[in-house]
């Protein structure tokens, strides 16, 4: 390439600027990507020490122990056929249209019929 047809191809100072916008913007986005990771990551870690007390509270109420808990989750764990370690939500017709709906969601995507709620998960 021929020095000219290298100074051509130098972006201009207006396109050198609107990278140098777009590369700040997306560090602005990564660092509120970031937070919020380690904001979700408190919550969790939150709610499993909710989890272990309410735990510790149930197995001395009931009479019940570990070796229970654990089998109950396989039992949760394989509702969907999988022992995987994750649960998953099982959806349902939709009262209104017939349309499948996610349990969680609870609200019909296509018509906006608010389903009764057959489980507490
Ligand atoms: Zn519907």
């Amino acid at each position: 390439m021929s020095v000219f047809g290298l100074l051509t191809s130098l972006p201009s100072a207006a396109e050198s600027s609107l990278a140098n916008s777009r590369v700040s913007d997306a560090r602005a986005e990564a660092r509120c990507a970031q937070a919020e990771v380690v904001a979700t990551r408190r919550q969790v870690d939150r709610l499993q020490m909710i989890c272990e007390a309410m735990w510790t509270i149930g197995k001395r109420g009931v009479g019940s122990d570990d070796d229970e808990l654990l089998s109950l989750i396989e039992q949760i764990y394989l509702r969907d056929g999988r022992l995987d370690g994750r649960s998953r939500s099982t959806a349902s017709a939709c009262a209104e249209c017939g349309t499948v709906v996610s349990v969680r969601t609870g609200v019909c995507l296509y018509c906006g019929k608010v389903q009764s709620q057959k489980t507490v998960f």
